[in-house]
């Protein structure tokens, strides 16, 4: 037998006998008291594994939809190579090969990411428009007198 299962058998008795000592001279008698207390203990565990597991279903539901919400923000349009040229949007995942199936051919597929690169600038004001553009234009003759 499981330690766990030892140690809840061994509880429902020790309560069982604790309930019939206390209540086993009241005219009852303590075999049906320990009776009682057992089938009350069984019931009162039912029911609270009943509310444990709602709970847990309502805790899973919910880290379900904020996942389905995680993925949904890294969705990419990919186009299928088959006849129809079908467009559907998958999770990029960068941790598991993204595989999905087409939902128009249903043949299995393989997404491959291709990653364009580009220099950072700092956006020039637009509130100083005529000091930047004459900055601008000094640099502009600089480079043409450096470049002659
Ligand atoms: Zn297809």
């Amino acid at each position: 037998m499981p330690p766990r299962l030892l140690t809840a058998v061994a509880a429902i008795i020790f309560i069982s006998s604790a309930v019939s000592f206390f209540f086993g001279t009241t005219p009852l008698g303590y075999v049906k008291w320990f009776i009682g207390a057992t089938i009350i203990q069984f019931i009162a565990q039912y029911v609270i594994t009943l509310i444990l597991d709602a709970r847990l279903g309502v805790q899973i539901k919910k880290l379900e939809q904020e996942n389905i919400l995680l993925l949904s923000k890294t969705e990419q349009p990919a186009i299928c190579p088959c006849h129809v040229k079908n467009v559907q949007h998958i999770p990029i995942l960068f941790d598991e090969q993204m595989t999905y199936k087409c939902n128009k051919c249903n043949k299995d597929l393989s997404a491959y990411l291709d990653i364009t690169t580009a220099l950072v600038t700092t956006p020039l004001p637009a509130s100083d428009l005529d000091a930047n553009l004459t900055k601008i234009s000094q640099q502009i003759d600089e480079h043409t007198k450096q470049a002659n």
